[in-house]
């Protein structure tokens, strides 16, 4: 589950041909995927927004699975042969399928492809086809076929996950950058970034580009200032968050435009003064090094609450054999800072 949700009251999003097109596929699909589409609407998903739903959907009720299944190089590449045998209109032959992918170990292939069998691919008589989510997700990844706006596949990203220590996958889907585990599903960090950010940058550069981006958006919010409008911010800390795997988060409310951003405690501390210099001082500059990198940006596993009423909690920020202690009130200023004995 993403622990950076921005849910904009207004979102830009959705063009007409995107809406359209996801209208038409969900017609389509209606008959084989009742339950999917059921799924999709129980869970307040946007029709026009479908893409980054069906991602968003599947990650709520699968996240483990739906990323440990698409971050093996088999499995993508039998997705990939259903999608250009056309297993979107017709089912595709085992023998068809199994030659394409080009695979000497039969065991090895049968063994990925039942991984798949099941949330993505549908196994019949005539052989194999998409099912719904898999058809959403592939097109997506594959083809941009859904929308014309600009998708970039899997791609890796440099550092581990603060959860298992897992590679790191990073993938641009429907004007969202997202960063994943490929190992475990957790997402580090998803957050929109306006495609023209992806001309003429290599990966590297897109997530640099992407670091900056979104910690200056939180930090911006952090400082009182609406990222999308300029309006007055206010910024709380909140209990036990909905729908979050946090046990404290921090919102940031848009009295303007009523524009809303949720994230870790830790993201408001990167543009903070002492945090900064404890890190430089030990080598490492918060400006550039990617802050999904830090636990303590995209988690909560360094957040202890030390008073409820009124609300403090305190940050436990690692570096280099040091901890710089952080304690932050409920407007989330920074009340103290110490060094860890
Ligand atoms: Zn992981
Ligand atoms: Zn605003």
């Amino acid at each position: 589950m993403s622990q950076f949700d921005r849910t904009a009251g207004a979102d830009a999003g959705a063009e007409a041909d995107a809406a359209t097109e996801t209208e038409t596929d969900a017609a389509a699909a209606e008959a084989d995927a009742a339950a999917e589409a059921d799924a999709a609407t129980k869970t307040g998903v946007d029709a026009e927004d479908g893409l980054t739903a069906a991602l968003r959907t599947e990650s709520r009720v699968l996240p483990a699975e739906v990323f440990a299944t698409l971050g093996n190089d088999t499995r993508v590449d039998i997705l990939r042969v259903l999608l250009e045998l056309g297993a979107d209109e017709e089912p595709v032959r085992f023998t068809d399928l199994f030659e394409r992918v080009g695979i000497d170990d039969s065991a090895n292939f049968n063994y990925h492809l039942r991984q798949l069998t099941g949330h993505f691919v549908k196994r019949s008589d005539d052989g194999y086809e998409f099912r719904y989510p898999g058809r959403k997700v592939v097109s997506a990844i594959f083809t941009g076929t859904l929308t014309d706006r600009a998708q970039v596949g899997f791609f890796p990203v440099g550092g581990s996950c603060y959860d298992c220590d897992g590679d790191l996958h990073g993938w641009y889907v429907d004007d969202t950058l997202t960063v994943g585990c490929a190992d475990c599903g957790t997402i580090q960090v998803s957050y929109p970034f306006p495609s023209g950010g992806l001309d003429d940058r290599t990966t590297d550069e897109l997530l640099q580009a992407f670091h900056h981006y979104v910690r200056h958006h939180y930090c911006l919010a952090a400082d009182g200032v609406c990222p999308e409008c300029t309006g007055a911010v206010e910024t709380t800390l909140v209990r036990d968050p909905d729908e979050e795997d946090l046990d404290v988060a921090v919102e940031h409310v848009c009295g303007r435009c009523n524009y809303r951003l949720r994230s870790t405690v830790g993201v408001t501390l990167l543009d903070h003064a002492e945090t900064l210099l404890f890190f430089s001082e030990r080598g490492v500059d918060l400006n550039t090094a990617p802050f999904w990198g830090f636990d303590w940006c995209v988690s909560d596993e360094r957040t202890a609450v030390v008073s409820e009423d009124p609300l403090r909690v305190r940050l436990s920020l690692p570096c280099d054999g040091d901890e710089l202690r952080v304690v932050v009130d409920e407007s989330v200023d920074v009340m103290e800072t110490s060094l860890a004995e």
